[in-house]
């Protein structure tokens, strides 16, 4: 017979599993789940978290890829439930099979938690918000706004894409085992109007991470080390009333969108 006990946590998959009902509570309210919505789960865990969405929610589909917490939670499963529980990475699930107006919800894994949130932001167009808990520190730096010391890539990529709020904290108590770093709520409320178009996105992504690859450096010289041409870039930032002697950690996202515009009208 399987343990009734939940299977000890494995470190290096991130589980660090929240034991406390009052931001599970939180969360959910975040999401504003009707029973009509359909809810993406990323790292059920022991359920705690998924026990509550499928409670308000339509349908959820949770992906764990420990095979130890995936038979835990079939074996818990109730009989006529709303939920799919999936045994799988969630790196590598088609998440794009899912409807279109899945909300996502989850204490993502913080080991995978910049892959994985660029991953569902890709597929944006089908998840309208998603409330996520990550490290602090990540959330940050999502929310950071120019000329801040934690504003960079991340901020630059994520706020393209969509519009992000730090909504609480949540101290490393409300966990077992308890993580080595605070952590975050973020909602972020994707963009459904894509400023560039898919062939375009590529370039804003190697621009913003040419940009920011040698922060004490302007962003002529900088882009000029990745390889962009130096005239087409002085003259793209002259367009925009921008120095020459910018530097990148100054441009909001939406003046990179339109320096991505500007060099790549030069062929680039
Ligand atoms: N949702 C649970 C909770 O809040 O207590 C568990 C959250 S725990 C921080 C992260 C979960 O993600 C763990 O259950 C872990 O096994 C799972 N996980 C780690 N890497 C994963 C991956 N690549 N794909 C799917 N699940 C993953």
């Amino acid at each position: 017979m399987d343990s009734p006990f939940p299977p000890a946590a494995i470190k290096r998959l991130g589980q660090n599993f929240l034991i406390d009902p009052n931001i599970i509570r939180k969360i959910v309210a975040l999401a504003e789940l009707t029973p009509t919505d359909t809810v993406l789960e990323i790292g059920p865990g022991r359920g705690i978290l998924t026990e509550a969405l499928y409670h308000a929610a339509g349908h959820v589909t949770a992906i764990e890829i420990d095979p130890r917490l995936y038979a835990y939670l079939t074996e818990r499963q109730p009989r006529s439930s709303n939920l799919t529980l999936v045994l799988d990475d969630a790196m590598t699930y088609p998440i794009e099979h899912l409807p279109i107006g899945t909300i996502i919800v989850a204490n993502l894994p913080y080991y995978l938690s910049t892959p994985l949130l660029f991953r569902l932001l890709d597929q944006r167009d089908r998840f309208p918000r998603m409330v996520l808990m990550l490290q602090n520190e990540v959330v940050d730096r999502l929310v950071a706004k120019p000329d801040r010391s934690d504003y960079g890539v991340l901020s630059v990529l994520a706020q393209y894409a969509a519009e992000i709020t730090k909504v609480f904290r949540v101290s490393a108590q409300c966990f077992r085992p308890r993580p080595e770093v605070d952590s975050a709520v973020v909602l972020l409320k994707t963009k459904h109007q894509r400023a560039l178009d898919r062939e375009e996105e590529p370039k804003f992504f190697a621009l913003v991470k040419a940009a920011f690859a040698h922060r004490r450096k302007t962003l002529v010289n900088s882009l000029k080390d990745q390889g962009y041409e130096q005239k087409a870039v002085t003259a793209a930032l002259h367009s925009l009333a921008l120095s020459p002697s910018t530097r990148a950690e100054v441009l909001s996202s939406t003046q990179f969108i339109e320096l991505t515009r500007r060099i790549s009208g030069t062929g680039f």
